[in-house]
């Protein structure tokens, strides 16, 4: 019965090495890296094409304006040349009206070739930070699909040796189970460890030789624990 407890040990000690590869998967800190990356280029990303739009919008009031006062220069020209104003004095004034309007049309020219500008080093920002959030969106579909796959294989063998343990645990009497459990949770997994001369195979810590002794002599099926890690004893 006791023996069986060390089968027991070695499946549970499987499991918790699986559990813990399984928990430390260097893929899963290199994905959440990944997304707290992406999460800020996507913040970013979204303050950067606002502002685009902002300065796209101001460039387009300006084009618009200017495009208004040329309309309106050219219909004034077209008056000029129409044949229906004669007098020189109102054509001289209707002259100065289209060099204003021109030269105000001019002036917003100049101001919307500077938002331009602007504008176009916004795109230049949107461009390069889209690019970003698309590579990193690659980057954690990979490892997204890497991570699925370990720990599908994990999950396989963990099932596996879990099927095992259970079949093993089944013949183990409740009352001596319930003790491996408790020496298991106390000794950092180590339920039951085989003696070998006065050590403990589980701290691999000696105990007085005439406690080891004195298991030994003890009947068979006697349950003893190990003074150091507290787990059980096998002779
Ligand atoms: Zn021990």
């Amino acid at each position: 019965m006791l023996d069986t407890l060390l089968e027991l040990q070695t499946r549970d000690t499987a499991i918790d090495r699986l559990r813990h590869r399984r928990d430390a998967l260097p893929e899963r800190a290199a994905l959440e890296s990944v997304r707290t990356e992406l999460s800020t280029a996507g913040t970013q990303l979204a303050e950067m094409t606002t502002r685009r739009e902002e300065v796209a919008r101001e460039e387009q009031r300006f084009d618009d304006e200017a495009r208004s006062l040329e309309d309106k220069a050219a219909e004034v020209e077209r008056r000029m040349y129409s044949g229906e104003v004669t007098s020189p004095r109102e054509l001289q004034a209707l002259q100065a009206d289209v060099d204003q309007l021109r030269r105000h049309r001019r002036g917003l020219e100049d101001r919307e070739l500077e938002v331009m500008e602007r504008r176009e080093s916004f795109d230049a920002a949107v461009d390069e930070l889209r690019s970003r959030v698309n590579e990193l969106e690659s980057e954690a579909e990979r490892l997204g699909a890497a991570l699925a796959e370990i720990e599908g294989e994990i999950d396989q063998e963990l099932a596996g040796e879990r099927a095992a343990r259970d079949e093993i645990a089944v013949t183990v009497d409740d009352g001596l189970l319930d003790d491996y459990e408790r020496c298991r949770t106390r000794a950092r997994g180590m339920g039951a460890a085989r003696l070998n001369g006065n050590t403990c195979q589980g701290c691999h810590l000696s105990i007085p030789s005439v406690e080891a002794e004195r298991i030994r002599k003890s009947p068979a099926g006697t349950v003893a624990h190990c003074d150091n890690c507290g787990c059980i004893l096998v002779p």
